[in-house]
């Protein structure tokens, strides 16, 4: 049975990450190969949340960001990843932190929501259920896993603080948000955290509520930036809350990522989509690399989003 509403449209959207680095050109043409890879499968019916599982797969193999075959090191030398999917209709989510030998974190998330009563797996469980279901392995040593650390020695050596991060400020964590034909949406992340990390710290990406977040009465949030300070604000279901009491995205982005600066000089970037398909994209960083596509004219990938170019385009 065919209960795709006539006048529903599909639209997705893709992140790799916000930070005071420009993304690269490879970057960016990624970014336009996965949201042509997914708004194809949403033109084939697809579910949102199948659209974005597979559009963070794209950037995840491309070893050009910082999630999967990318992914920044921890300060052991140990790539520990972080994911999360959930999808708008059931408010099904699932998530994986510090994930190790894996290339797509984003399908051991979805695994643990459709194949475990649960929400979040960590560690070596997560490994063992990325083990169980033969998900693709990184292999040993790749040159990924030589080239990523974006911290030199001597901040490694000194680095705690917070502002030591955002002067490094290089992020490249990726996420996708999706609608569906069917009116359904979803979101999801994926991450190897931060530039200088102590070992088993887990960021906001495989949180529910913080870097995630999906409810097709309210709408679909991925959050990529600072994950301290984006847990500390509970982002992602904060976005959703200003949705469902009527704010627009550009509104409630405005709203909530200028409290997190002034509050806990956070900083981040946020795609955020509603079941309308009104949708902004937004950050506090110089740079973002991310894009949409709603099938009109060619996918739009940039390079920074200002407040002026937060989307509020009605999807009819
Ligand atoms: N939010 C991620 C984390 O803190 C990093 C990022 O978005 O680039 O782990």
């Amino acid at each position: 049975m065919n209960n795709r509403p006539s006048s529903q449209k599909s639209i997705v959207l893709i992140h790799g990450g916000a930070g005071s680095h420009r993304p690269t050109p490879p970057q960016i043409e990624c970014l336009r190969q996965a949201l042509q890879e997914g708004y194809a499968l949403s033109q084939a019916t697809q579910p949102a949340l199948a659209i974005v599982e597979h559009m963070i797969g794209v950037l995840e193999a491309s070893g050009l960001f910082n999630a999967g075959l990318g992914s920044f090191p921890q300060l052991d030398g140990k790539q520990r990843m972080d994911a999360s999917i959930m999808e708008g209709q059931q408010l099904m989510a699932g998530g994986v932190a510090s994930l190790e030998g894996y290339v797509h974190p984003i399908q051991a998330a979805r695994l643990v929501m459709t194949k475990t009563d649960h929400v979040l797996v960590v560690g070596r469980h997560a490994k063992h259920l990325a083990q169980h279901f033969s998900l693709q392995r990184i292999p040993r040593a790749t040159p990924s896993t030589q080239i990523r650390s974006p911290a030199p020695k001597h901040a490694l050596i000194k680095s705690r603080s917070f502002s030591l991060y955002k002067k490094m400020g290089q992020y490249e964590t990726v996420g996708a948000v999706a609608l569906d034909l069917q009116g359904n949406l979803a979101a999801g992340a994926s991450t190897g955290g931060v530039p200088v990390m102590f070992p088993g710290r887990v960021g906001d990406t495989p949180l529910i509520g913080s870097g995630v977040y999906a409810d097709n009465s309210s709408g679909a949030i991925s959050m990529t930036g600072l994950g301290e300070s984006i847990i500390r604000m509970g982002m992602a279901k904060w976005l959703a809350v200003l949705l469902k009491a009527g704010y627009s995205p550009s509104r409630a982005a405005r709203q909530a990522l200028g409290e997190l600066v002034s509050r806990i000089h956070g900083e981040a970037g946020c795609l955020i989509l509603k079941s309308n398909g009104k949708f902004t994209i937004q950050h506090t960083t110089p740079w973002m690399a991310a894009g949409y596509w709603n099938g009109k004219g060619p996918p739009i990938v940039r390079d920074r989003f200002s407040a002026r170019h937060s989307f509020h385009q009605p999807n009819s």
